[in-house]
């Protein structure tokens, strides 16, 4: 930020506070050239995690949506809610990781973590999870793509 003063780019943040609208940061700075303390304001530029479908519309990654898909493949299955919890996180997690510089990740590849993690836990869970996720053509396709997770577990 450059001094309002003498126009040195050098300076110290000495307080940062987020304004009651959460959209704008006010920070309080001293600049190291000449010690003049001057107030900036800066849009929080807030990155979500965008979701691009298959037919190329982009949506906000949406965390209930995909607990709601998990939790309808896990019905009825010996699967406690925290287990699911935590399987939505770790995909959540590894979502932003994957989206990190674009803030962009397909629904394919979101979907291929999901698919990976009911696959370890419960094959009934899976199963259901990919007939709705995948919409598979036949059967062929469906078993392609069991042998597929298959493989990449060795
Ligand atoms: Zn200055």
């Amino acid at each position: 930020m450059r001094c309002p003063r003498c126009e040195s780019i050098e300076d110290k943040v000495l307080e940062s506070r987020i304004l009651a609208n959460g959209e704008s940061l006010r920070r309080r700075r001293e600049c190291l050239s000449c010690g003049y303390r001057f107030t900036s304001y800066e849009r929080i530029e807030e990155k979500r995690l965008m979701v691009i479908k298959a037919d190329g519309r982009r949506e906000m990654f949406d965390r209930e949506k995909l607990e709601r898909g998990v939790q309808r493949a896990c019905e009825k299955r010996d699967i406690s809610q925290m287990t699911i919890e935590e399987m939505i996180n770790d995909i959540e997690d590894s979502a932003a990781r994957a989206g990190q510089s674009t803030h962009e990740i397909t629904s394919r590849d979101l979907g291929q973590m999901v698919l990976k993690k009911l696959y370890a836990l419960d094959s009934v869970a899976y199963i259901r999870f990919a007939s709705v996720y995948r919409q598979f053509k036949d059967v062929d396709e469906f078993i392609r793509e069991i042998d597929s997770i298959r493989n990449e577990e060795g």
